[in-house]
């Protein structure tokens, strides 16, 4: 980040602009929502400042800029457009330790103005660091129509009560917990739109109900999807950005990590460099503490949980355990894949069925009915079968599915680094082999797997 955000405390502060027309004009409308004392230096001062002078709060001083001005002040704005003028601001206010902005001119500013949305206490300030202010105004154009206009005083009544749900309501994500509760229950909508009087009432009665509730833990498992951040469902990231706890493992991408709240604990529980993943019985237990700490746990699995997820295993747990879970599904790789590389999983006259199957067994080749996958004649869908991709082919070629059987082999598939290859069912170890093909990868078989579409494929010889 080439500007770090943070927000400025001006109370009984003073902020000096530099330069007396129109630039100066639209900072002071910025300052005014403070609370400083502000201070306009210019040889010549336009009527409008002048006129918004006459609050008090704004002291005009028409002469030139001198270096001593910038003593005492909290930030300083150089706007009069002269080259001369703003580098001898921005020199003084550097010097003095003051932070500057100097308009439409970054490299002599320590600091740049964000475009706003105002809904005082709750502001959102947007940055683009400078390289499209166009595009910060339309997302700012996009929020102010999203967030209802009486944000700030539900913020200020949610601040009047802080104490008594303090005193009240025990525990910190007790507390969270009543407060994500109140913001997104019906007190919430009464405040804004305007029922204050009757909000505080039933206010009152909430906390009181609330009074010595013991939070109960609560658990979910969530599926993160194949990859694509944008492949979430609606719930899991709801559930992610309440969640105490996210455990995930490996074939999560780290983009999605990034909607869950800053405070929550993440952790990794899949296999790191020259380790072993934490065996299921340790995952188990790791979740049941936190449980028992009264924590809102998710656990964030790759795809779908019940795909190849072993999310059954963790539902009977739990459920042995006294919880109940909630089960998120996500996209499987088979059909984020598919969707990736235009291949349609059934197809009318191509493929009647599709079928999801792993090609590890928990010893390694995986003891499958052969035959009977060869006999299906629709779309195979193998996960986990890079390493055994060789048994695979060999395999359901001996059972007598024809060497020439479309395949199509998905790396980091819904991802940036997504590839596609194409090839025959006789070719299939060699492909994977030549192409050095690494997990995760999907293999999908069957003649849909003709139509896979990416730039770079050739065409199909059969
Ligand atoms: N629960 C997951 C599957 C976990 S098993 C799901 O529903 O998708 C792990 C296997 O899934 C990998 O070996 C690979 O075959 C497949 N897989 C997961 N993500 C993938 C991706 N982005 N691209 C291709 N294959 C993927």
């Amino acid at each position: 980040m080439q500007y770090f955000p943070a927000f400025i405390k001006l109370e009984g502060g003073a902020c000096l602009i530099v330069g007396g027309a129109g630039p100066a004009l639209v900072k002071l409308r910025l300052l005014e929502k403070g609370t400083a004392a502000i201070r306009v230096v210019a040889p010549l001062i336009i009527e409008e400042i002048r006129a918004l002078a006459v609050t008090g709060r704004i002291d005009l001083c028409e002469r030139p800029f001198e270096a001593t001005d910038v003593q005492g002040q909290s930030l300083v704005f150089a706007t009069t457009g002269k080259a001369e003028v703003d580098t001898a601001v921005s020199r003084a206010a550097k010097g003095a330790g003051v932070p500057v902005n100097v308009v439409d001119n970054s490299a002599a500013s320590s600091f740049i103005t964000p475009a706003i949305v105002d809904r005082d206490p709750v502001v959102i300030a947007i940055s683009s660091a400078g390289t499209a202010p166009v595009l910060a105004r339309q997302i700012r154009a996009q929020l102010e129509a999203m967030l209802p206009a009486e944000l700030g005083r539900l913020a200020r009544f949610a601040e009047s009560f802080r104490s008594a749900v303090k005193a009240t309501v025990p525990g910190f994500s007790g507390r969270r917990r009543f407060w994500e509760g109140f913001f997104a229950g019906p007190l919430a909508r009464k405040i804004l739109a305007g029922a204050e009087r009757q909000a505080r009432e039933d206010m009152l009665s909430l906390i009181n109900r609330s009074r010595g509730d013991t939070p109960r833990g609560s658990v979910a498992l969530v599926g993160a999807g194949p990859g694509d951040p944008e492949l979430l469902t609606l719930k899991a990231q709801r559930l992610l950005q309440s969640a105490d706890l996210v455990v995930y493992d490996r074939l999560v991408n780290p983009a999605i990590l990034e909607h869950t709240r800053r405070d929550a604990e993440r952790l990794y529980v899949g296999k790191a460099k020259g380790e072993k993943s934490k065996s299921q019985q340790e995952i188990h237990h790791l979740m049941l503490q936190a449980l028992g700490r009264g924590c809102q746990v998710v656990r964030l699995k790759g795809g779908d949980p019940f795909v190849f997820g072993r999310g059954g295993e963790e539902l009977d747990f739990l459920e042995a355990a006294g919880f109940k879970v909630q089960v998120v599904p996500g996209i499987t790789a088979a059909t984020g894949c598919a969707a990736a590389t235009q291949i349609p999983l059934t197809h009318r006259g191509l493929a009647q069925s599709v079928t999801f199957v792993t090609g590890h067994g928990q010893a390694g080749e995986p003891e499958l009915d052969w035959a009977s996958l060869a006999r299906l004649d629709g779309t195979l869908c193998f996960y986990m079968g890079v390493s055994t991709a060789a048994n695979i082919a060999g395999s359901l070629l001996d059972e007598g599915l024809a060497a020439s059987t479309p395949v199509a082999v998905v790396e980091n598939g819904t991802l940036t680094e997504q590839r596609c290859l194409r090839g025959r069912l006789d070719g299939l170890p060699d492909l994977i082999a030549r192409e050095r093909v690494e997990a995760p990868a999907l293999i999908i078989i069957g003649a849909v797997a003709r139509s896979a579409r990416a730039a770079e494929l050739p065409a199909l010889a059969v």
